[in-house]
């Protein structure tokens, strides 16, 4: 379907007015800002602090990223889409090759341009309210709710008089049983994170390390474990592995050392840093590390342990490769360093690497940081990596994460006292496809089908439990089901939306195929216009996997080109469930067929159907 002609595609309800000028929903770009120029009205103005001669119609257009705006102007559910991404994602595109370039003085103008302006505040609000925290509150007790609430945040994010409020402490426990303290911003704050990231983020993806792969878009541990099988794999590759463990990573990082190398607002940041946290109505200072739970966070802590890369590289360079195949794999604070052998790690790299950290004011546990070969196997991000006797190279499921999972488990069927069958398969369907999912792309068949037998146990143990008086024959009738030549499949029903009960079984991890997984190219930048096709390619081959056979969705996501109508943005995993919407409303008698179907975000799907009286 070409991806031209929207106006037919709009949703036909009896009163079709949606402002679609710009000026209507306040979010007019001035001609400058669209063509991707940069206004210096606004900076000029700003910095003296005096308001510019101009017409009506140019301080409507150029004075509001300054941050004048009356709250009257703006209706959340009506703000063009498209445009707020179009317009923030052209300042992107110029703070990327202006960092190339080196023109640092361009990168902050740019900044500037981007955290001042309303389309980077309605990204900023739209990633806040939608994000999975969004009905936690801060230390304010406020969350943005109504379309209203959202349209009053545009006036609170002003950098002007801004003063962030400190964290609220809450614990949430750890697999280990101590518990992990994250702090929560307010809703201002959080959003006022999200606005500068806008910012920081593309100058941190086109300066961070190759083969880091934690909290960066379009890469994932799938990537992160990919790499380390592509280097140990080959023959000719190193054979020992130095573990690294960062002493608590996020709490320890050095205030001084963050500002002076975060290349963003020094003074907001330093707020935010030392903002401090609330905990029994008592306030605490923080003197070092990032908080933990705030959006900025991650960013952060990539930015402090990028470079390490660089340093490697620099002291093991690849023309003496071959004598110390020294490189480094890293997951957010999770790494490994590969060599040739255990003295060059021990005596060479870890001093140089514990000097890094230092600086930073980081360093390494002692007690965890190991070296291992590759014959004995180590833990990554949940899979061990060994090479097995027979030259093979292969990473599984390692034994705590099957252990922690087989846990859960435990505990979701230890809880289905009052649950119907339905809703306990519901559940545990959701679990096994998160797990299976992470582990599909490596040799996990043996391991899944273990986890099949092992979850099976537990549910007959289950039944026996519910009915004790009852024959294995009665009990087998009642809760299992034979399909071709699967015996003994748990079975339920649950009420679908009509009120209908549909029939539902237990997912089967054996079942899911393994599929071997394409690592993304470690220079790839998602803000670099030279490889957008490619990512798109890429992101189109993993969904396609996963979309087979859902019938419709599959249909309408190649039809759309795998983008969002509503606001043209590429429709992701991270953000299912994804709705489908009927262009003329089943209300107002609209047919369920799919030349009335289109697929949407959740959140775009509401600003649809809230933006139009009913
Ligand atoms: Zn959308």
């Amino acid at each position: 379907m070409p991806s031209g002609n929207r106006t037919d595609r709009r949703c036909v309800g009896p009163t079709h007015n949606i402002p679609s000028t710009p000026k209507a929903n306040g979010l007019s770009d001035s001609p400058s800002v669209q063509a991707g120029r940069l206004p210096s009205s606004v900076l000029s103005r700003e910095n003296l602090g005096q308001p510019t001669q101009g017409s009506d119609a140019d301080m409507t257009a150029v004075a509001t990223p300054a941050g004048a705006v009356p709250n009257t102007t703006i209706h959340w559910h009506s703000i063009d889409w498209k445009r707020v991404h179009g317009t923030v994602r052209r300042l992107q595109v110029r703070i990327v090759k202006a960092v190339r370039e080196g023109k640092w003085h361009k990168v902050k103008a740019l900044v500037y341009l981007l955290t001042h302006s309303l389309a980077g505040r309605a990204l900023a609000i739209l990633r806040v309210v939608n994000n999975a925290g969004a009905k936690t509150p801060g230390v304010d007790n406020v969350c943005w709710r109504s379309a209203e609430d959202c349209a009053t945040a545009f006036t609170l994010l002003r950098r002007r008089g801004y003063r962030p409020q400190p964290l609220r402490r809450v614990y949430i426990p750890k697999s280990n049983g101590q518990k992990r303290p994250l702090g929560i911003p307010t809703m201002t704050d959080r959003a006022m994170q999200a606005l500068y990231l806008l910012g920081l983020d593309p100058i941190a993806e086109t300066l961070a390390d190759g083969h880091s792969y934690g909290f960066r878009l379009e890469r994932c541990c799938a990537d992160a474990i990919e790499q380390c099988h592509l280097m140990l794999a080959n023959p000719r590759g190193p054979r020992w592995i130095l573990e690294g463990d960062i002493k608590s990573c996020f709490d320890r990082i050095s205030h001084p050392w963050l500002l002076e190398n975060i290349p963003m607002d020094e003074g907001i940041l330093r707020d935010w840093l030392q903002a401090g946290f609330l905990e029994e109505g008592v306030r605490f200072d923080t003197t070092e590390g990032t908080p933990q739970g705030g959006i900025i966070s991650p960013v952060l802590a990539n930015r402090t342990l990028d470079g390490l890369q660089a340093l490697l590289a620099e002291h093991f360079p690849r023309r003496h490769s071959r004598t110390s195949k020294v490189h480094l794999v890293r997951y957010a604070d999770d790494f490994i360093i590969t060599g040739t052998s255990r003295e060059l790690l021990q005596q060479q790299v870890m001093p140089l690497v514990a000097h890094f950290l230092k600086e930073r004011g980081l360093e390494l546990s002692h007690e965890k940081t190991r070296i291992t070969h590759i014959d004995d196997g180590f833990d990554f991000l949940g899979q061990t990596v060994r090479r097995y006797p027979c030259g093979k190279v292969l990473e599984k499921p390692s034994r705590k994460n099957v252990r922690t999972f087989l846990g859960k488990i435990k505990e979701t069927i230890r809880n289905a006292g009052s649950w119907t069958t339905g809703e306990l398969i519901r559940r545990l369907n959701q679990q096994i496809k998160g797990w299976v999912m992470y582990h599909r792309h490596v040799a996990s068949k043996r391991t899944f089908s273990q986890v099949d037998c092992r979850i099976f146990q537990m549910l007959k143990r289950w039944c026996r439990r519910r009915h004790q008086n009852k024959s294995w024959t009665w009990i087998k009738a009642k809760y299992f089901r034979t399909s071709g030549h699967r015996h003994w499949i748990f079975t339920g029903t649950l009420t679908d939306k009509h009120g209908k009960s549909v029939p539902i079984a237990l997912m089967s991890a054996v079942r899911v195929a393994i599929r071997r997984f394409v690592k993304i190219r470690s220079a790839a930048s998602p803000y670099d216009p030279e490889w957008e096709p490619y990512l798109e390619e890429r992101l189109y081959w993993q969904l396609e996997g996963t979309l087979t056979g859902r019938g419709r969705i599959e249909y309408l996501w190649k039809a759309q080109d795998g983008r969002c109508v509503h606001c043209g943005q590429p429709l992701r995993t991270s953000e299912r469930p994804w709705h489908l919407h009927h262009r003329h409303w089943r209300s107002h008698g609209g047919p369920d067929t799919i030349d009335n179907l289109e697929l949407l975000h959740g959140h775009c799907h509401r600003h649809i159907h809230y933006g139009k009286p009913r």
